[in-house]
């Protein structure tokens, strides 16, 4: 009977990435899944490698920076293995704040610098609205909005799932999907193994990696919150270089031409339902940072 050394529950990038971790140091790992890897929040992400910044909570500053700079070889690593592009974008980041405030290391840009380096961005509101009483430009007012830039990446997260998933396959990794996980199973104050609503696996050590569902898997139950976030793509208009995050909307250019518009931050609990106002206010919000979105 095959028996594995560490159970990760859930195949979502951080269970994937893990398990991955784990079998490089010659464990042997089962990944229990119980949809389709990689369909979750996974999937669904725009994709932007935060290292920085300020909604990133202080104390996990230090992680996000040392795993920002990670990326590169996590990302070329889960290509060569692979044989999928997961389109690693190194053009950085432009900040648009009404209050002036960018995280630390951002590099303070003039408007007439951030309509050079991105033309995307003609015709914005970033620039018209800016104007003051007298009609003068932004940079007269300079308190108005202003513009920086900061040393970020992206990727595609579904090209970069569908890698780890075949990079995993790749060294042995076993991932078994389709039954949910009910409980780890503890006996005498010790992990013992999981328990799925068709079968039992064995196991010293069980990690719990179900994403926004990790509060459900008994004994331990995490407070984990869901948070809803609707997402559009428009495909064809004038294309953007940069990431573009104003205090509204964040624009997220993908190589193969789409720019990803996101996101809502909802308490809806796990309703995954797309609503068409939503959408509709989102896209009015990306309009007004790049009109040109649309061709
Ligand atoms: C709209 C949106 C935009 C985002 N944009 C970004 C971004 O730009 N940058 C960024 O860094 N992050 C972003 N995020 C957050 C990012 O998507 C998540 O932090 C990340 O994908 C979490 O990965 P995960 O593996 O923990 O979760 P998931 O990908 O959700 O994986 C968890 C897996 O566990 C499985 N599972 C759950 N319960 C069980 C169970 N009982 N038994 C077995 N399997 C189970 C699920 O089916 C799922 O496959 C965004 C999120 C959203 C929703």
């Amino acid at each position: 009977m095959k028996s594995w050394d560490v159970i990760v529950i859930g195949a979502g990038i951080i269970g994937l990435s893990l398990g991955i971790s784990l079998r490089k140091q010659g464990l042997r790992v089962l990944i229990v899944e119980r949809g389709e890897p990689g369909r979750e929040a996974s999937y669904a992400a725009a994709g932007m490698l935060v290292g920085s910044g300020t909604e990133v909570p202080a104390p996990l500053r230090d992680l996000a920076r040392e795993s920002a700079r990670l990326y590169p070889e996590f990302v070329h690593e889960l290509e060569d293995e692979s044989g999928i592009r997961v389109d690693l974008r190194e053009h950085g980041t432009i900040l648009i704040s009404s209050d002036g405030r960018f995280p630390e290391g951002a590099e303070l840009i003039s408007l007439e610098q951030l309509a050079t380096i991105e033309p995307g961005l003609a015709g914005s509101e970033v620039f018209g609205s800016a104007r003051d009483a007298r009609g003068r430009p932004p940079l007269h007012n300079p308190m108005l909005l202003s513009a920086a830039y900061v040393t970020e990446r992206s990727v595609d997260p579904r090209a970069l799932v569908s890698a780890a998933i075949k990079a995993a396959r790749h060294r042995e990794v076993d991932i078994s999907s389709g039954a949910e996980v009910k409980a780890v199973v503890v006996e005498g104050g010790r992990v013992t193994g999981l328990q799925t609503e068709k079968t039992s696996y064995s196991a010293a050590i069980v990690v719990n990696c179900a994403g926004a569902w990790a509060g459900c898997v008994g004994p331990q139950r995490f407070p984990v919150q869901p948070i809803k976030g609707h997402m559009l793509a428009v495909i064809g208009g004038a294309g953007l270089t940069h990431v573009v995050r104003s205090e509204a909307v964040y624009l997220v250019p993908r190589s193969d031409g789409r720019v990803v518009v996101g996101s809502t931050l909802e308490n809806a609990g796990y309703n995954k339902q797309a609503d068409v106002n939503t959408i509709q206010r989102l896209f009015h919000a990306a309009l007004e940072l790049a009109p040109g979105l649309t061709g």
